[in-house]
């Protein structure tokens, strides 16, 4: 039997995190398995559902490159077919209308409260035979009175359920469309799921679905439910921890790969290995591996992973997504430099993409004016005569590369009789305005000639000025 995941995201705001591993997860029991994956958009929320929500779910989704082979499917377009089952359920007296209003409903639960029950619909209209005038019905799913609901849940275990505790919920609103646990069922089993991997969050509707599955004749699919995740206070994963959009990542300058890594070590653990490869993880994932505890967001550990991940890649591969940040920065990237080289020499120094760029500023736009205490450490009368030096030696070479650059902060040093400090600083403050920066080659290099023969007689004015305002 072909194993068959789907994703079934709300669209009512962007792919957050917890999405996106639900959506990892289901992805890779398919993959692991040669099954298939489908995506369906449960839209018919119609208030709280957005395009640009659905927009969002396939824009996080490809970035991640958590690709679907079925769908994606959208439940608004099913209605016709949801209808049809409600009428099912009706005629086989699985179902019944109810014309209770809210507010009888309402009573009921606050008297049953008072009297410290669990608070449930009563079943007035479940033997029900006449119709109420100017009231339209709800339709309630006739659950057994009696017995146990049984699952095996791939992540905790057996889990029972007495009919006793579940209520006639609701599977059609007074206004005739369908509730959520009424249309997951008919498109799970339409769509021939066998494996249902979803936020533990929906547990308790997981015995409500059997039971509609079991009254439809169907052959009831494996569930898997996964534990939470948990912001570093604590409390439940939500927007006040910080960014939790997936695209907000990526603006944030992450690596899917990266973030995929991180995601899939979110409740699942393979001894201690850290790093995985795509394949690795399709490989070695299986769902009775994935923890039944929460587990904890940590944003340290993230970066320390993106950070592994700049580190190993292929240059080429981040050239890209590193114009996207420099062009946010405002930088023009096109009469830039070799963005191939940038990456190479910013690789192991950046965590993450915007900080690659931010420390790439200086080769867009020339600094403003000398780090006030780097030009007091470097740019002091001793390293006039270096800087002129190197000015000289710099003007001359025809071959603007690292080892001729390189070269000629050597032979200076050697030839004044320098350590290689004194010379080095002075330059990097002249070429950078401060004290930091990338090696000098490289910097050099990025830079290019024409800015490296203006920086350089601007650091020498700067300390020629300075002398003659001591003797001054
Ligand atoms: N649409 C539901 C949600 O976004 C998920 C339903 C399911 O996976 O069964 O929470």
């Amino acid at each position: 039997m072909t194993i068959r995941t789907r994703f079934a995201p709300s669209p009512t705001g962007y792919l957050h995190v917890g999405g996106a591993r639900t959506a990892l997860f289901s992805w890779l029991h398919a993959k692991k398995t040669n099954g298939q994956f489908i995506l369906r958009i449960e839209d018919t929320d119609r208030e709280r559902s957005t395009e640009a929500s659905v927009q969002a779910i396939f824009d996080g989704m490809e970035w991640l490159g958590l690709t679907h082979d079925e769908g994606p499917f959208f439940q608004t377009d099913r209605f016709p077919r949801y209808m049809e089952i409600i009428q099912q359920l009706l005629d086989q007296g699985d179902a019944y209308h109810c014309y209770c209003s809210s507010e009888q409903v309402e009573a009921v639960r606050e008297e049953q409260r008072a009297n410290k029950q669990k608070p449930r619909y009563n079943g007035k209209c479940r033997h029900r035979t006449d119709t109420v005038e100017g009231v339209n019905p709800v339709v309630r799913f006739k659950n057994p009175e009696q017995g146990v609901v049984i699952f095996n849940d791939l992540v905790r275990g057996e889990i029972s359920i007495s009919n006793e505790e579940l209520d006639d919920l609701i599977i059609a609103r007074s206004n005739g469309t369908p509730t959520y646990n009424l249309t997951v069922v008919v498109d799970d089993l339409d769509m021939n799921m066998t494996h249902i991997i979803r936020g533990d969050d929906h547990i308790n509707n997981t015995p409500r679905q059997i039971n509609i599955m079991k009254a439809l004749g169907a052959q009831i699919p494996s569930f898997a439910h996964l534990p939470m995740i948990l912001g570093d206070d604590g409390a439940r994963l939500s927007k006040r921890h910080g960014a939790v959009s997936v695209m907000q990542y990526r603006d944030d300058g992450f690596l899917p790969e990266a973030l995929l890594n991180y995601l899939v070590r979110l409740g699942w653990s393979h001894g201690d290995q850290e790093i995985f490869s795509r394949e690795e993880m399709i490989e070695l994932f299986d769902l009775k591996d994935v923890n039944r505890t929460a587990s904890a967001f940590n944003t340290e550990k993230l970066l320390w992973i993106n950070q592994q991940y700049i580190m190993s890649a292929d240059p080429d591969s981040l050239t890209a997504p590193l114009a996207d940040q420099l062009v946010t920065l405002g930088c023009d990237v096109e009469n830039g430099p070799d963005l191939r080289e940038i990456v190479i020499t910013q690789q192991e120094r950046a965590k993450t993409l915007k900080e690659m760029a931010e420390k790439s500023l200086l080769f867009y736009n020339d600094y403003e004016a000398f780090d006030e205490k780097a030009a007091k450490k470097s740019l002091k009368a001793a390293a006039l005569e270096p800087l002129e030096m190197m000015l000289g030696k710099f003007e001359e070479l025809s071959d603007w590369s690292k080892e001729p650059l390189h070269q000629v902060i050597l032979d200076t040093a050697e030839v004044l009789d320098l350590k290689l400090g004194k010379v080095a600083q002075p330059l990097r403050v002249a070429l950078t305005g401060t004290s930091v920066s990338p090696a000098l080659d490289a910097t050099l290099l990025l830079l290019g000639k024409k800015l490296c023969l203006k920086n350089i007689p601007r650091a020498i004015e700067f300390i020629k000025a300075k002398i003659v305002a001591q003797e001054s």
